[in-house]
């Protein structure tokens, strides 16, 4: 071996072991140490700082000495770095990137011979160089094919948009779940460098509240992300299953399979996180994706660039603009793979309808009467500021607010005095420091909601103990909290999406049940009781897709946990592990490896098989021991007299 002027003997040969775990070579390309590239460490070591040089001596002297697993290892935690928290994980990232530096640039100084050219190193070494490039070199992939418009698109921008995905979609399928998520961590590690700048695009399209943005939209959104960097390889992994032992001698699988190109289309009221969560766990499952979004909140060109930015090329995911009763015909027509919807019910129908001309799989999250229902065994003021967030949150524009309050009524006027005062401390803004509660409403389409429904309220003898300073007009609505309720009010049967809050009073639990089922929606809904049992008893007895147990709109906050309606909110059930097969095709595999028999219930059909048959279904469904030992039996002479027919009939044909 080489003498070095910076590297002992020891160090020499430590560094070939780990060169050799990092890059043991393919069939095309030489391992690190058939390269002799190590004659090179001169070279390289001439351009390293004294401090780089004493790292990489001190790792080197270590791993001379240590077995190649555990090196195999370390570089394993460091390729999965983002896994680990803060120090710990930036430590392996820069272990990350001095060890596979410096064995790369030695690789790459040896690779002179003309066949080793074009060997992408990186992939070998299972490294995204992209991490050290600069911005400029990130530049957005130009897309494949025609130009295409993707503001307002005609019928053959429409196609084209189609014909790209179905194009990238074999690509992204091919690649694995883990590389797949390579994408992911990196728009991970985006999001959380540009939260300000998304913080004031998110802003700028809706009026929210900064806390509202930063709080649903940048940290639900990293939360999702996380849980698939966690989770996404074990849930869509292959997976066995028992097989009978009616079947024995064979195996059971399930495989996860991408579904092909998926269209998304999301509302207006989380504009980035109803954007990014679907769109990454349809593309986490290996799925192109088109995705639509609300003409009020488009948020125009910022998911395209926070993609392409996380390496994304631009057919992988691509965003349509235009008004939904324009394009979304065109959308369907193209009869994607499937069919993600979040809004309203008339539009949901409408989009079922015509996916059911073509068989699309649809997956419809639609609105929400969400009730919460308060017994008189809560911390009152606990409570009542939990409702207070859970109707106002995000301006009361959220499918699972609060949006009718059912309060026992011993503590019915106690719990309104903490109401109202909770209520009336809320402050009206978008205060770029985040010190604001509420923000104006998103949509004028939608303050014409509220103002129907007030002005009903009113009309039919609604008392509004607060906002009842409100012109009917402006986009800053004051949060309502309003009592004396009756049945025949907009506001007590119709979906309000806005800061109103009913409150009606009940007097036991059948009741309360009774009302909170009593609606065509099945969202959300949240029970408060110092009593688990009963809690648990009312989460039960409600019809919807969720519920809180002395909280509000947390079952959301888990990603752990499937989200979807009941009734009329919807069909399907997304995140969680349920999510990701909402945009897989579920494959059932069952392999009957080696086998040579015939089976039994192939023909020809007998009387004497049917007999046998009849003995052993009884047999095998029955209890106990000596079923068991009959049905091995009557299995055994079921096999023989088939192999019996099989040989008969493979003579006749011989014959
Ligand atoms: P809409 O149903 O009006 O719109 C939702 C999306 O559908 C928008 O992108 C819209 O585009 C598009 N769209 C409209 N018409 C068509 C069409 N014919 N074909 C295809 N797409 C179409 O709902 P909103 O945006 O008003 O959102 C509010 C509703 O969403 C509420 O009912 C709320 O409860 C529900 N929601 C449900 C959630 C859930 O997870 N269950 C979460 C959040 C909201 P355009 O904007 O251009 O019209």
């Amino acid at each position: 071996m080489k003498i070095s002027r910076y590297f002992t003997r020891n160090q020499m040969l430590g560094l070939l072991k780990t060169g050799d775990v990092i890059l043991p070579g393919t069939e095309q390309s030489p391992s690190f140490s058939q390269t002799g590239c190590i004659e090179y460490i001169d070279r390289m070591a001439a351009f390293l700082s004294a401090d780089d040089l004493t790292g990489l001596r001190i790792l080197f002297s270590v791993f001379r000495w240590s077995p190649r697993w555990l090196i195999r290892l370390l570089m394993r935690m460091c390729a999965h770095n983002r896994s680990y928290p803060g120090f710990l994980g930036a430590g392996l990232r820069m272990l990350e990137i001095g060890l596979k530096g410096a064995t790369m640039s030695l690789y790459y100084a040896n690779l002179t011979h003309p066949d080793y050219q074009d060997e992408k190193v990186f992939d070998v070494i299972g490294w995204n160089p992209k991490i050290v490039l600069r911005e400029s070199d990130l530049a957005p992939e130009a897309p494949s094919g025609p130009a295409v418009d993707y503001d307002n698109p005609s019928p053959d921008d429409v196609a084209a948009i189609y014909a790209r995905a179905r194009q990238a979609q074999p690509d992204i399928e091919s690649w694995g779940v883990a590389k797949r998520l390579e994408f992911i961590s990196r728009l991970k590690e985006i999001i959380i460098a540009r939260q300000t700048y998304i913080l004031d695009r998110i802003q700028q399209d809706t009026g929210k509240s900064r806390t509202d943005a930063l709080t649903a939209e940048i940290f639900g959104t990293l939360d999702h992300l996380d849980y698939l960097e966690k989770k996404a390889r074990n849930i869509l992994a292959d997976r066995k299953v028992p097989t009978p032992f009616a079947l024995m001698g064979k195996k059971s699988r399930i495989y996860f399979e991408p579904m092909g190109t998926t269209l998304i289309v999301s509302p207006w009221n989380y504009p980035f996180y109803q954007a990014i969560v679907p769109i990454t766990l349809s593309f986490t499952v290996g799925n192109a994706v088109i995705y639509k979004p609300a003409s009020a909140t488009p948020l125009k060109g910022l998911v395209e660039e926070l993609l392409a930015e996380a390496g994304f090329s631009p057919d992988w995911v691509q965003v349509v603009y235009g008004a939904g009763r324009q394009v979304g015909d065109q959308l369907i027509d193209q009869r994607p793979d499937k069919i993600f919807f979040i809004g309203s019910q008339t539009v949901g129908q409408h989009i079922m309808r015509q996916a059911a001309e073509h068989l699309i799989p649809v997956e419809l999250e639609l609105g929400g009467k969400d009730p919460m229902i308060v017994f008189n065994d809560v911390d009152i003021s606990r409570a009542a500021a939990g409702a207070v967030w859970g109707a106002f949150t995000n301006t009361g524009q959220s499918c699972t607010s609060v949006e009718k309050l059912f309060v026992h009524q011993s503590i019915y006027r106690r719990f309104m005095d903490a109401l109202v005062r909770e209520t009336s401390r809320l402050t009206l803004g978008t205060d770029p420091a985040g010190g604001a509660d509420i923000g104006p409403m998103t949509t004028p389409s939608q303050i014409t909601v509220i103002a129907e429904q007030v002005a009903d309220a009113k009309a039919k003898g609604a008392r509004f103990l607060t906002g009842t300073d409100w012109d009917g007009r402006s986009a800053a609505i004051p949060p309502m909290v309003v009592d004396q309720i009756s049945e025949d009010m907009q506001l007590d049967q119709e979906e309000t999406f806005g800061p109103l809050l009913p409150v009606i009073s009940f007097t036991d639990e059948a009741e309360v049940v009774a009302m909170a089922n009593a609606g065509e929606f099945g969202l959300s809904a949240s029970v408060w009781s110092d009593d688990l049992q009963r809690a648990d008893r009312v989460a039960r007895a409600i019809v919807t897709g969720n519920v809180s147990i002395n909280n509000v709109m947390l079952t959301e906050g888990n990603h752990a946990l499937p989200f979807g309606g009941a009734k009329k909110s919807g069909i399907g059930r997304y995140k969680g592990e349920f999510g990701f097969y909402c945009f897989a095709n579920i494959k059932s595999i069952l392999i009957d490896k080696n086998s040579n028999k015939m089976e039994a219930n192939w023909f020809p059909y007998t009387q004497k098989k049917f007999n046998l048959f009849t003995d052993l279904t009884t047999q095998i469904y029955s209890r106990g021991i000596l079923s068991t030992v009959k049905a091995a039996v009557s299995g055994l002479k079921l096999e023989s007299y088939v192999k019996k027919i099989a040989k008969k009939n493979a003579g006749n044909s011989e014959s």
